[in-house]
């Protein structure tokens, strides 16, 4: 068996920046993609309860679920060929009929956006911008790269 990549794309927003949402509190924030993506990055505060996730914990449930779409259809549309080949090498053979049943549907793929409305903040400690709810980035929030309040 050869392993199976599937990409997902985490769509980002007009101003560069892709949703995540944090593992402890739930609750969402954004990150420019190139931030989320970088090498330097292993860990990333929560803005909001300032606890630590690592990267692939911050996947919103929106993602995770499109992942699970992905793969599902990967399956049916392998299941589908695998009876087409054996209803086509079964055919005309005289001591098996094979009937085959209904093809497995594909699910329709999400489109994944994110209308939430959030206001970047700049922390002064790593320069690096954060989107968060206009509350919370009034109130002040945890820097997502170093954890300072
Ligand atoms: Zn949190
Ligand atoms: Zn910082």
């Amino acid at each position: 068996m050869s392993e199976i990549v599937f990409k997902i794309d985490i769509p980002s927003d007009d101003d560069g920046f892709v949703t995540l949402q944090c593992s402890f509190c739930n609750s969402k924030f954004k990150l420019t993609t190139a931030d989320f993506q970088s090498d330097d990055v292993i860990y990333i505060f929560c803005p909001y309860c300032g606890l630590q996730n690592e990267g692939n914990e911050l996947l919103t449930d929106e993602v995770l679920e499109q992942v699970h779409t992905i793969a599902q259809n990967y399956m049916n549309s392998r299941v589908n060929q695998f009876m087409d080949g054996l209803e086509k090498s079964l055919r005309g053979n005289k001591h098996i009929s094979f009937e085959r049943g209904k093809k497995l549907g594909m699910e329709d793929d999400k489109v994944l956006f994110e209308r939430e409305e959030m206001e970047i903040v700049q922390p002064t400690c790593c320069k690096r911008p954060v989107k968060t709810k206009p509350l919370e980035a009034s109130l002040g929030i945890y820097c997502p790269f170093c954890g300072v309040k």
